[in-house]
């Protein structure tokens, strides 16, 4: 989420850090804004909007009086706040000597605020962000040493955060820190950068230093030093970056769909970060429903599109688990127009990516008409759907550039589940034991998800073997039922070939007729651990398919010593509790829709025909 840059040194920093800006707006776009400081102190600029608001509003001011000697740069992907002019980073200290720019979320902003509030500071936005802003200025205030003041804000933050600060009286000097967030330094003769990403400086210089966790750095023309929270020098990591422009702005991935399969890891630790408590249970303070709203419903519709329906799907069987509630999922475009019986006692969950998904809006207005309680999942803040919810949690994944979602599915199901388990507690259905249990599995899937991502290799050979097929298939059951859905949706709007998923056990009912000699079937494997009476169930239905001639590739768990000796091609997954194994098990199947249509030669990140945010009926 979000971009910044910071720089120092001879050259135009204004200029430069806009350049910057422009590469890195893929990373969010609700607004912009600029510091730049010089011999007569800060000044800023921020617009909401896209960047070229911004650019439009420097046009129309005097750029500031004198060249500037260095500046900081952000595109907001706003997380508190809606985006507007005033949450627009960068945000400035009370007594308007530093200003600052943040990549993340403060966790413990609120009773920061409450705190600063007390002592009479005034805010001047929603953002989080504005603490660490205030905080800071109070710090440098002290004994005027920039550095120091960022060390000793960092220890009072919760969260995930790069920030970077400027001073009015020390024009050259950027600091800057990290945690949890990225940020590396460009370095180059006598000027210095700080970014998100390299895309930001990469035309600048191909030279960089990785900063590690809890590191504090500062530059100026003079130099860089980094320091640790303690305030003890550290060294950083000099490396040198060799791809190109366009390369960097995807992280040196081909396509922004890898890049985005690779962030799934941190997009699902994002989900969960500052929602689950100290005693392991489950902290949403943004679904404000009372205890009577929560114990009088009694009938939960999930509503989608896409991909947010198949995470939809998945849910179901967490959420009724959970809490005993009866759930339909439904695809938006189908549900109001078939007079669904709701009224106050509903809960509707609805699930959009952009948050502006059009036949999700028009059912959960819909769905108001009736009554029903709205609760969103999105990844947008201050968009539509949210804005006409009565409660919303943010998904966190930041932005999603490829057509074809991955991180989104992800994450989405992270969310529903934090939902779920949050319902089941406090309708006290659920021990706190038991929460505190799943919730540790939760805890542990972004590492899980992280070995599954670095075993993208395995896939690749697979995929070019069948991808002169024109059909393949997905079966599953249970949550792989879901999944097979998902990959087969992937597969279509990637490889533009029929691809289908189908629950394993409905196969013998009709759809076995399409399997002919080599067509390829991919088997989501339930785990023999969890309900092996499924994993017995699914190796007939692997049997039925192979003994007509069917190609078997099987998604199994670790451990699982039954399925390979079934299939052509087995690839594995960490073992996960069965409820939420979809989020490990999806990830094979991106990899299967990429590198089919890579070996087809098909544009991943635009698909013929489609466009990322369905904003029409
Ligand atoms: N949490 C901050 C905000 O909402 C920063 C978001 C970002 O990383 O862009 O303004």
């Amino acid at each position: 989420m979000c971009g910044i840059i910071g720089y120092t040194g001879p050259k135009d920093a204004l200029s430069i850090a806009l350049e910057g800006l422009r590469r890195l707006e893929y990373r969010g776009y609700d607004s912009a804004g600029i510091a730049a400081t010089g011999p007569t102190g800060i000044d800023v600029w921020k617009k909401s909007g896209k960047l070229v608001n911004l650019e439009a509003e420097l046009e129309a001011s005097d750029r500031g009086a004198a060249t500037p000697t260095a500046a900081i740069g952000h595109t907001r992907w706003a997380t508190h706040g809606v985006p507007s002019d005033d949450n627009a980073h960068p945000h400035t200290s009370q007594d308007g000597r530093i200003s600052l720019v943040h990549n993340g979320i403060i966790e413990n902003f609120s009773q920061l605020r409450s705190e600063l509030t007390n002592t009479g500071v005034e805010f001047n936005s929603q953002t989080d962000t504005e603490v660490a802003a205030h905080l800071l200025g109070l710090e440098y205030a002290k004994d005027g040493d920039l550095t120091a003041a960022m060390r000793r804000l960092c220890q009072r933050l919760e969260g995930a955060f790069t920030f970077l600060a400027v001073a009015a009286d020390q024009p050259e000097v950027i600091v800057g820190a990290r945690r949890n967030s990225p940020l590396v330094a460009g370095v180059a003769d006598g000027e210095y950068f700080l970014a998100s990403d390299v895309a930001a400086f990469i035309s600048h210089t191909s030279e960089a230093v990785e900063l590690g966790q809890d590191q504090i750095v500062t530059i100026s023309p003079e130099g860089i030093a980094l320091h640790d929270l303690d305030g003890a020098a550290v060294d950083g990591k000099p490396y040198s970056v060799d791809w190109d422009i366009n390369a960097a702005e995807k992280d040196g991935y081909d396509t922004f769909m890898m890049k985005e399969i690779h962030q799934q890891p941190t997009a699902v630790a994002d989900t969960l970060r500052g929602r689950i408590d100290q005693h392991g249970h489950i902290a949403l303070d943004e679904v404000r429903l009372s205890e009577q709203e929560f114990r009088d419903i009694n009938k939960v519709f999930i509503i989608a599109c896409g991909t947010s329906y198949h995470a939809g799907l998945v849910t179901k069987y967490a959420l009724e688990h959970w809490t005993r509630i009866p759930c339909e999922v439904e695809l938006a475009s189908e549900f109001r127009y078939r007079d669904p019986v709701l009224d106050r006692s509903t809960l509707v969950v609805a699930i959009s990516q952009s948050g502006e998904t059009m036949d999700t809006l028009m059912a959960v207005r819909h769905a108001r008409t009736q009554n029903a309680r709205i609760l969103s999942i999105s990844n947008t803040v201050g968009s539509s759907i949210p804005r006409e919810s009565d409660a919303v949690v943010y998904t966190r994944a930041g932005i999603e550039v490829a057509v074809a979602s991955t991180k989104a599915f992800l994450t989405q199901a992270a969310a529903c589940y934090v939902v779920a388990l949050h319902i089941a507690q406090r309708r006290g259905v659920m021990y706190s034991d038991e929460v505190a249990a799943v919730v540790e599995s939760l805890k542990a899937m972004p590492d899980k998800i992280e070995s599954v991502v670095g075993n993208g290799e395995s896939i690749r050979n697979l995929a070019q073997h069948i991808a002169a097929h024109q059909r393949v298939l997905f079966i599953g059951r249970h949550v792989g039922y879901p999944v097979a859905l998902e990959g087969a949706l992937k597969l279509k709007e990637l490889a533009y070939i029929h691809a289908e998923g189908f629950a394993a056990g409905e196969l013998k009912h009709g759809p076995i007729s399409l399997i002919e000699s080599g067509t390829p079937v991919v088997a989501l494997v339930p785990s023999p651990a969890g309900r092996s009476v499924l994993h017995d169930k699914m190796i007939s239905n692997m049997q039925e398919v192979k003994a007509r001639g069917a190609q078997l590739i099987a998604i199994a768990e670790e451990g699982d010593d039954v399925t390979a000796s079934h299939a052509d091609h087995t690839v594995y997954v960490p073992q996960a509790p069965t409820l939420l194994a979809p989020i490990l098990t999806a990830i094979p199947l991106q990899y299967l829709a990429v590198e089919y249509a890579g070996a087809l030669g098909h544009d991943i990140d635009q698909p013929r025909n489609l466009a990322k945010s369905v904003t029409v009926e």
